[in-house]
């Protein structure tokens, strides 16, 4: 079924799973807002893909671990489109491998902040805008967990782990307190993906060091985690809300 005329804001769209979902999403039918950090070439290069493909897309820069950049990034898709229908908070971040015992409160604090606080004020403003207790139509939300959440990451980044576990435990809460409000809340929990995410938290070799030793012997795609999410977004999802996906490859 075509989502034409649907708008969809994916948070950290420009790279990555983001951008496989920003893909996937337009040719379903989604209109794009395509939110990225910093790297202001990716994001427009995807926009210009995308509308070259006959989609509609656009780019917005913001930073999810500030509140100002996250109401920032909201109204400027009210500005371009006026409507929300669909929503994934992807963008997260990974830091460098290093045990509990090695670890600084500012690193603490700016993980929970991007992964935790910036995943629960973006769907507030989610939640405001398709909410039809504020006057909106409804909508569906998928959030970025990972498979951290259940291993905890022992040695590498139980911090991210934690952070996703708070993903986990906040999809089933939001999910059930907006379930008669029209808006349905579900995540995804992806094991090891390829893509930069990696490199960006100083383990650029993490894919081929690691794929021996997952089930199915090799690293997800993007687009595979992207599948999953265009599915929980659709109508095809429809009685699906607080549910959590594994897209791990059994890890
Ligand atoms: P990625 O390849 O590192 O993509 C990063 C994207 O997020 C870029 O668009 C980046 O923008 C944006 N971004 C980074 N920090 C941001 C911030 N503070 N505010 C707004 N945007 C920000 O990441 P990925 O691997 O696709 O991961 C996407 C999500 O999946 C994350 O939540 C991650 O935790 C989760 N996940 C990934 C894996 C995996 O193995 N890859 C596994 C489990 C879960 P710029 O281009 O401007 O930097």
């Amino acid at each position: 079924m075509s989502e034409a005329q649907k708008v969809l804001l994916v948070t950290g769209g420009s790279r990555g799973i983001g951008a496989a979902v920003c893909r996937q999403g337009s040719k379903a039918g989604y209109r794009l807002a395509i939110n990225y950090a910093s790297n202001e070439a990716a994001a427009d290069a995807l926009v210009r893909e995308i509308k070259s493909a006959g989609g509609d897309a656009f780019a917005v820069k913001g930073d999810v671990g500030s509140e100002a950049d996250i109401l920032a990034i909201f109204e400027a898709v009210d500005r371009t489109y006026g409507r929300l229908d669909a929503f994934v908070n992807n963008a997260g971040i990974v830091d460098a491998k290093a045990r509990v015992d090695e670890m600084s409160a500012a690193r603490l604090e700016r993980m929970m902040r991007i992964n935790v606080v910036g995943s629960i004020l973006c769907a507030r403003e989610a939640v405001k805008r398709m909410s039809t207790r504020h006057g909106g139509s409804g909508g569906s939300i998928v959030n970025l967990s990972s498979a951290a959440a259940v291993l905890g990451a022992p040695d590498n980044y139980v911090d991210y782990a934690a952070s996703k576990g708070a993903i986990d435990t906040f999809t089933v809460g939001l999910a059930r307190e907006v379930a008669t409000e029209g808006i349905r809340v579900n995540a995804v929990r992806p094991g090891i993906i390829d893509t930069d995410i990696h490199a960006s938290g100083g383990q650029p070799d993490r894919v081929a060091l690691i794929q021996d030793s997952l089930p199915m012997k090799r690293a997800g795609t993007a687009d595979e985690v992207a599948g999953a999410i265009l599915y929980l977004l659709s109508d095809a999802a429809s009685y699906t809300t607080g549910a959590i996906l594994n897209v791990s490859g059994g890890r």
